[in-house]
């Protein structure tokens, strides 16, 4: 079975490397980053919060994270991307008795971070991401899906100060599920400079290589 959980700091790929997975291995890609940032359209204060790049209550994202692992198409495994994001989500978590078989920690640098967040864009249809300041990140047409054809966006918390936010909610909050969960023993950290390296080195460990 492939449970998976993702941490890594803003930026570092979590969606980008979920996606591939899911792909790869037939998944459901969970993200709570997505999820929320669908119900802000309707919920100003939601809005708001993510904006500033502050984290959303703890029993609001265990509810709506434990509904939806109760879904049927979870039952063949999943990535959870953006949750747990504190100690607090992760004993919750644990208390829904769900087997969790590979934790990945992905590791980069806090100045790669900044600059592939002020220049990211993505694509809302298709989930693709790309970069307007990294040469071998951008589209090939300006602001246009090279998947879909789609029209890009860009996050309304990716600027430098929201960063700054979300960056130290980062080391305060969730750093410490670091040791929380190489403790329970199935940590693998992956450095995740390169998007493919990292993807061939997350393979690896789920093909049972490492
Ligand atoms: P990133 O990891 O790049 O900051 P995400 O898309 O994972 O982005 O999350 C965006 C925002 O959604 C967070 O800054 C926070 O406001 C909210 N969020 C997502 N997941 C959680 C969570 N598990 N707990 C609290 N807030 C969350």
């Amino acid at each position: 079975m492939k449970n998976i959980i993702l941490i890594a700091p803003p930026a570092a790929g979590k969606g980008t490397q979920s996606k591939m997975i899911c792909e790869k291995y037939n998944l459901v890609h969970i993200s709570t980053g997505d999820i929320l940032r669908e119900k802000s359209k309707t919920n100003v204060e939601l809005a708001d919060l993510m904006k500033k790049g502050c984290l959303i209550d703890d029993n609001t994202m265990t509810k709506l994270v434990s509904e939806r692992l109760k879904e049927d198409d979870c039952k063949n495994g999943f990535i959870l991307d953006g949750f747990p994001r504190n100690i607090n989500q992760a004993q919750l978590l644990s208390d829904m008795n769900i087997n969790i078989n590979y934790v990945f920690y992905l590791n980069v640098d806090e100045e790669i971070l900044k600059k592939r967040i002020v220049g990211r864009i993505s694509c809302p249809n298709c989930g693709s991401v790309y970069n307007e300041q990294i040469d071998e990140s951008m589209p090939q047409k300006t602001n246009i899906c090279d998947k879909c054809g789609n029209n890009l966006i860009k996050r309304e918390d990716d600027n430098e100060e929201s960063f700054k936010t979300r960056y130290e909610t980062y080391i305060l909050n969730t750093f410490p599920l670091i040791d929380f969960y190489r403790n329970n023993s199935n940590l693998y950290e992956i450095n995740s400079t390169d998007k493919m390296t990292t993807f061939n080195e997350i393979c690896k460990v789920l093909n049972g290589e490492i």
